[in-house]
């Protein structure tokens, strides 16, 4: 007999049973590892096994949004950072963990906790009735998948994740591009006028740069991705490249319809089409996040960092997110899900952890803690109060239920870019500006929360 069914006990399952216990509430987990099944990426039957590395990156809670993550979680005593803790290795300023004892903790904690059932079974079908959090991760098994969908629709959950790059709007040199939507006159003087910014290239530039995505060098698929062919409008943007060295010119990077008012004669008063542009289509509601137009690419981190610098105004560019394409089942979240991770059309279930749309351990195992706590509120009878925009949890989860464009939508780290803007901070003091807000509102929150509940 069980008050929550928690499906998965990876980061995010492990961490909102965790946080269910703890407050009283009676957890089902169930977790297929165990029972004969495995994903294509874990080793071990293991609770909140880590996949790959064994970082929680960095620590930093002073200017760093994941090292403030660490702090936000450990105020309210997150499983994982308290296992973290005891599996700790030396890593500098990151905190990373020996993945075995960190496993080891964090079952052993579940295990002996009296209100926890840890069940090693594969749940087939979205439970029609009781309070449920789906906490499978981007390697759900197929059948819950087909379920999810049956309840989504299936242009609702994807299955690989084609991740453009992520562009800090104030990084961005606007003195050599400019805001214009193909095809829009531009007005005399604006340079504000519709939803795309525009970088644009020369002839020169731009072979170059085609010769540049060409030759950098990628990251291989793995083994078990390999048989999933490319899904439409995902393909990397280098493999468009190899195609011909006008491709691209005619598909993301066309200049047609483009007035590039840095470039202008008798003729073309309002400027000449560049020869190839790269353009930038805003990411969130805030405005502060812009996303590269069709640049999803295995290229490496470091080789794109230093190709997409070549591109005019991208010269100091700050990126929120690299570009990426992995195997990923992710919900749209901004659609399906309400502002309590709740799916619109069966509110009985809630969904955490990487399948919501956000990326990384700390990111999923911080999503499975904030559906735990929303959980525990609705069991008893409470009304959930907002978590503050302005602190790390709080951002990310305003992002994934609602303040990403849904159109665009892809897994996503936590960032300054998703926090309320500074604009009045120096930039050299905004990092510290951002944490130090954060801490007093989540403090804040967190007195008004113990208010509200009785001892
Ligand atoms: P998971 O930790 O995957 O947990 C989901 C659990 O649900 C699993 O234990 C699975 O067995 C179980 N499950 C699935 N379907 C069912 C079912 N139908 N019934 C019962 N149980 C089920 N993030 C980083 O920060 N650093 C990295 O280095 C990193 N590397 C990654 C490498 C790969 C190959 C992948 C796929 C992801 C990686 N990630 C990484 C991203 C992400 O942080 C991890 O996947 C993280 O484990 C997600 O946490 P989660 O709790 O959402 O899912």
């Amino acid at each position: 007999d069980y008050d929550v069914h928690i499906i998965g006990g990876g980061l995010a399952g492990s961490e909102a049973a965790w946080q269910l216990a703890r407050r009283g509430a009676r957890v089902r987990l169930s977790e297929m590892r165990g029972s004969g099944e495995m994903t294509p990426a874990h080793q071990t039957d293991g609770l909140a096994e880590l996949v790959c590395s064994n970082s929680f990156r960095s620590d930093d809670d002073t200017k760093n949004a994941v090292g403030l993550l660490h702090h936000e979680m450990r105020e309210l005593d997150s499983l994982v950072m308290r296992a973290g803790e005891v599996a700790r290795v030396p890593a500098g300023s990151a905190m990373a963990v020996d993945r075995d004892v960190f496993s080891a903790e964090v079952e052993k904690a579940l295990g002996d906790h009296p209100k926890v059932t840890i069940v090693r079974e594969r749940i087939d079908t979205l439970p029609a009735a009781g309070l449920t959090i789906v906490a499978t991760g981007p390697l759900t098994a197929q059948s819950l998948a087909a379920s999810i969908v049956g309840a989504t629709g299936s242009e609702r959950l994807a299955f690989f994740d084609a991740i453009a790059p992520i562009v800090h709007r104030d990084s961005i040199d606007m003195s050599k591009c400019w805001i214009q939507s193909r095809w829009n006159k531009r007005t005399e003087a604006s340079n504000e006028d519709g939803d795309y910014i525009n970088c644009p290239m020369t002839k020169d530039q731009y072979e170059a740069f085609v010769r540049g995505l060409i030759e950098g060098e990628k990251t291989e698929f793995k083994e078990w991705e390999k048989d999933t062919p490319y899904f439409d409008g995902c393909m990397p943007i280098e493999v468009m490249a190899e195609r011909g060295i006008e491709t691209l010119r005619y598909g993301p990077m066309k200049g047609v319809g483009l007035d590039n008012p840095y470039d202008t004669s008798e003729e073309h008063p309002q400027g000449r089409w560049p020869y190839a542009v790269v353009q930038l289509r805003q990411d969130n509601k805030l405005g502060t996040l812009w996303n590269m137009v069709g640049f999803q690419t295995k290229l490496k981190y470091g080789a794109q960092v230093e190709l997409f610098r070549t591109i005019p105004g991208l010269e100091n560019a700050e990126f929120a997110r690299l570009g990426g394409l992995h195997r990923n089942t992710f919900l749209n979240s901004p659609q399906v899900l309400d502002r309590q991770l709740r799916l619109k059309a069966a509110p009985n279930i809630r969904f955490a952890g990487q399948v919501t749309g956000c990326e990384g351990y700390v990111e999923s195992a911080a999503i499975g803690l904030v559906a735990g706590l929303m959980t525990a509120e609705e069991l008893a009878g409470r009304d959930w109060r907002a978590l503050p925009a302005t602190t790390a949890m709080g951002a990310l989860l305003s992002h994934i239920t609602g303040d990403a464009e849904a159109d665009t939508f892809q897994p996503m780290n936590v960032n300054f870019g998703l926090f309320p803007p500074l604009h009045e901070v120096k930039k050299k003091q905004r990092k510290e500006a951002y944490t130090t807000r954060a801490k007093a509102d989540l403090a804040a929150w967190l007195s008004e929360q113990r208010e509200a509940q009785p001892a």
